[in-house]
């Protein structure tokens, strides 16, 4: 019990920190973007700066994506719940995965042909699954596979999400999801705490199974929505 009043006492902390800057610095970046994609476009620019110019975007896109999870902590309510195909959501974000994965030698094996009904908003379901497909192949060697799957179970689903990667120790299991609890050189920490937001406001469950390099299975629970 402690233990969750701390971590919703650094959540608020946190939400405050992030709603007072997290907006003032998506806007400058947004520009420096656009004037950095007209030098691109720019016939006369060397090949060597072309590729310069390609770094610093996907750098930027970095950086954004940091931002965006400070902005989603600052407004944890955002986004209508509405009943969501969950199976055609996974879909969606492998696809939108699909280049990163490939970026790391990796591949997403999808096999959910059923479609499952839940409550909850899209935006927020999407960045559910991406954080945690995303750690997935992050903590993948090359070559393997992530296995993503959706069973029933009485009045819930279960998504689950396995990786074949480094896996977790139990103290690890534990500080996953703390407010910027990383063991990446460059985590924010802040993915799995946003997870466990989502779900927790969707009145579903997180588990974590893992074993230290055989892999990490991250199942969801969430109430089936019944029409
Ligand atoms: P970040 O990805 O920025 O490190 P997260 O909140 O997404 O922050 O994850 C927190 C930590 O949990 C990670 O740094 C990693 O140590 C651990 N973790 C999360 N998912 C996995 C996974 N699939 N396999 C191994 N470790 C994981
Ligand atoms: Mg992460």
């Amino acid at each position: 019990f402690r233990l969750e009043m701390a971590r919703s006492e650094k959540i608020h902390i946190v939400g405050q920190l992030a709603a007072s800057v997290a907006h003032e610095v998506r806007n400058p970046i947004t520009v420096v973007k656009g004037f950095m994609q007209l030098i691109q476009h720019d016939e006369k620019l060397s090949g060597r700066y072309h590729d310069y110019l390609q770094t610093m975007e996907r750098e930027l896109d970095r950086a954004t994506g940091i931002i965006n999870d400070y902005l989603s902590l600052a407004k944890p309510q955002e986004g209508q719940a509405k009943i969501i195909n969950i199976t055609e959501q996974l879909h969606t974000v492998c696809h939108t995965l699909h280049s990163y994965a490939v970026i790391n030698d990796m591949r997403l094996n999808c096999r959910v042909k059923e479609s499952y009904y839940v409550k909850g908003s899209i935006e927020k379901t999407q960045q559910l699954l991406v954080n945690i497909i995303k750690n997935g192949i992050e903590a993948s060697p090359k070559e393997s596979v992530i296995d993503l799957d959706i069973l029933k179970e009485k009045k819930h689903i279960l998504i689950k999400i396995r990786d074949y990667g480094q896996g977790m120790t139990r103290d690890q299991i534990e500080k996953a999801g703390m407010p910027f609890y990383t063991t990446k050189e460059s985590g924010t920490g802040l993915g799995l705490m946003v997870c466990y937001q989502i779900v927790e406001s969707m009145n579903g469950k997180i588990h974590i199974e893992s074993e230290p390099s055989k892999g990490t299975c991250f199942t969801i629970k969430l109430p089936i929505y019944k029409g």
